[in-house]
């Protein structure tokens, strides 16, 4: 059954929808250039790569459905077009809610985890992933070579890195909150030890001078994810230690907010990393 008829009917929807709309009515996509046919976009939700040239133009990652329009007048207007490609990192729905838009027209690729996620979510049909696959997949696109890299069990259990090797460029898509605590998705197969593994893996081999697309956050550099990946790692053992010494939630979140001032100011505050942290322990 459609989430629209659990809701109980067309206008209850339509409703639903305008009020969707509204909460982005005052984002504004806009892109920067990152390294030769690359761009990044932002807007609201996860963070959008887009290479450009004279393939064509392949994106990842569609932050939410009423934001498809506005980033593709984002895409035009650094020369861009309808996209051929469509990378999903993950299937959480402020990465893949402009699917349904952009798969009418574009081939939609990810991990087989997230086609299976997206079809329990009965989400339309041309918001599926038409290419999936295990463990790597190579797209040869705009002269560049893009690896998608499967990071098992970290952030979900369908998640892929996407390296754009050409242009030293590498979209980490939810493995990367740059600047603040993660969401790890435990009840999507994640789990924070294969998260800052795969963190480790990336970090190992990616180039030092790699640019790289986070999730969330700014643009960064491997050095910035080593010290994100420090952050999590310190905190992740202190909260654990706290927690076996019965020490109340709220003063480990106190602790948390001393050591870390700005770390739970994002998406996810001290409380809730604690919550992750202990949902992971469970
Ligand atoms: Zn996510």
């Amino acid at each position: 059954m459609s989430r629209r008829l659990l809701l109980g009917g067309v206008l209850l929807a339509a409703t639903t929808a305008a009020l969707a709309d509204d909460r982005f009515k005052d984002v504004v996509v806009t892109s920067t250039p990152v390294s030769g046919a690359v761009h990044m976009l932002l807007g609201a939700g996860g963070n959008i790569a887009a290479s450009i040239g004279e393939d064509g133009t392949l994106i990842v990652d569609d932050q939410f459905a009423p934001l498809a329009g506005r980033i593709q007048d984002a895409l035009n207007d650094i020369g861009g077009a309808a996209p051929r490609i469509i990378i999903n990192t993950h299937f959480h729905g402020d990465h893949t809610g402009s699917n349904a838009e952009f798969g009418r027209n574009g081939t939609i690729i990810a991990h087989d985890n997230v086609r299976a996620r997206l079809v329990a979510e009965d989400i339309p049909r041309t918001g599926l992933p038409l290419v999936t696959f295990d463990d790597r997949l190579s797209v040869h696109f705009n002269g560049d070579l893009i690896e998608l890299l499967h990071l098992p069990e970290g952030h979900t259990d369908g998640d892929a890195v996407v390296w754009f090797k050409g242009a030293g460029v590498v979209h980490l898509g939810d493995h990367f909150f740059n600047g603040f605590y993660p969401f790890v998705d435990v009840a999507s197969g994640g789990s924070i030890e294969g998260y800052l593994r795969n963190q480790s893996t990336v970090i190992d081999r990616v180039p030092e001078d790699a640019k790289i697309i986070p999730g969330h956050g700014p643009l960064a550099s491997v050095e910035d994810l080593a010290r994100t990946q420090n952050v999590i790692r310190h905190s992740y053992a202190l909260v654990r230690e706290q927690l076996e010494k019965g020490t109340s939630k709220q003063d480990i979140a106190a602790a948390l907010d001393a050591e870390y001032p700005t770390w739970g100011t994002g998406f996810i505050s001290a409380a809730g990393w604690i919550d992750i942290i202990q949902s992971n322990l469970d």
